[in-house]
């Protein structure tokens, strides 16, 4: 196969300008055949293990379970990869791709400074060039990752633009790609942008599902009930629900941003604000995304740097549309009572964006019964949130 299907229903696709399109064919091109090469997937699996510390385990949750009464909690323990989160599985792919594609230099945005971070790290083990855009607004929150890219031998390059977080370090992530497309990669971090990303993005985190089914039925006897993600950009919940998909009774549900509260308009729910959340195009895909009147790109909040973005990965528009996948949003609220409650009963500090995945648990496992298993991507670890976290409960 030299192609994949470039849409996801009516979203999706390529809308990118015509100097971009050579590159996307050729990673496209490149895929295809490295997903289909069986040495490819060995070097990726390999590295996944000897190197990133998969398969990462499932832990049962079982003082957070008593605690709130009612469904038994597991979960997917992506903050033990290396580097601390998710971000990394993808990260690796990608690099493996770049090797393949004989270039010698990446290009990489950042928000939380997680992608960032896997991507430093993935350039110096391969030994790649990487430059790192990051808004300043999100550099002041992130400082301790900031110094590890730097320490990783990243250039990271402030982007002052716009409102200085994700989209606009998307923006100059973009344009350093177009100027140097020749011996450049863009590395990108979520399951966004133009086709091939989405899929392949999805592609690489599906270990996170994969490993997930099998250990939940090793542990537990059974499938979940329902499977709850943390949705950004998405690809932590893509790569867990991928595993799933095909299991009818396992609902899957994909958690966003509520900010300050989804009427306080101070969010990052595209799903859940129906007012703002449109269909629109932003960086080479058709999806959701939050827009003022005028059809702007909307500002948003998020205590949670990773989860701060407009715009939601294109194929969670489809499940949604299917209502194979169901959304809903926690508030900043919401997310640091679950961050403390984790912290507490399980001896856990999660990451930000993470605790709003535990925070549905928090809602959900009351109204369920004991026999039932809930299953909860926790895609990072808290380190890299100590600060925010400080600040916001008055520590
Ligand atoms: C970046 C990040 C997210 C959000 O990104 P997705 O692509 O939606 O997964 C979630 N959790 C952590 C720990 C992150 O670093």
């Amino acid at each position: 196969m030299t192609s994949l299907p470039s849409k996801f229903g009516p979203y999706g696709g390529q809308f990118v300008p015509e100097t971009l399109m050579p590159a996307l064919d050729e990673l496209e091109r490149v895929y295809c055949a490295a997903r289909a090469d069986p040495a490819f997937q060995a070097e990726f699996e390999g590295l996944l293990a000897a190197y990133v510390g998969r398969p990462t385990p499932v832990t049962y949750a079982a003082r957070l379970s008593a605690r709130l009464g009612g469904a038994r909690i597991y979960l997917k323990r992506e903050d033990l990869a290396h580097t601390g989160a998710h971000k990394i599985n993808n990260a690796l792919g990608q690099g493996l791709l770049v090797k393949r594609m004989g270039k010698r230099r990446i290009v990489a945005e950042t928000g939380a400074g997680q992608h960032g971070v896997a991507a430093a790290t993935v350039a110096a083990l391969l030994g790649l060039e990487c430059v790192v855009y990051m808004g300043t607004i999100d550099i002041a929150r992130q400082q301790p990752n900031v110094f590890r890219m730097k320490l990783l031998g990243a250039e990271v390059r402030p982007v002052t633009s716009g409102s200085q977080t994700l989209k606009d370090a998307i923006n100059e992530a973009i344009r350093d790609w177009v100027t140097n497309v020749r011996d450049t990669h863009y590395l990108l971090g979520s399951a966004l942008g133009p086709h091939p990303y989405p899929t392949m993005v999805r592609d690489f985190q599906s270990v996170i599902g994969r490993e997930a089914r099998a250990q939940i039925v090793a542990a537990a006897g059974r499938l979940p009930d329902a499977c709850v993600a943390c949705v950004g950009g998405g690809s932590n919940a893509i790569g867990l629900f991928q595993g799933f998909r095909a299991d009818e009774d396992v609902a899957l549900i994909g958690v966003e941003a509520g900010g300050a509260g989804l009427e306080s308009g101070r969010h990052a729910a595209r799903f859940g604000d129906p007012s703002r959340g449109r269909l629109g195009v932003i960086h080479g895909t058709r999806t959701f995304v939050l827009q003022d009147a005028d059809g702007q790109i909307a500002e948003t909040h998020s205590v949670s740097a990773g989860l701060d973005y407009a715009a939601v990965g294109p194929e969670h528009a489809l499940l949604r549309d299917q209502e194979r996948a169901f959304y809903t949003a926690a508030t900043d609220a919401e997310a640091l009572a679950a961050f403390q409650l984790l912290c507490e009963t399980e001896g856990i500090i999660p990451a930000l964006e993470s605790a709003h995945a535990v925070a549905e648990a928090v809602k959900r496992a009351p109204t369920m019964r004991p026999d039932q298993i809930l299953l909860v991507n926790l895609s990072g670890r808290g380190d890299k949130d100590l600060d925010t976290v400080m600040r916001e409960l008055g520590m």
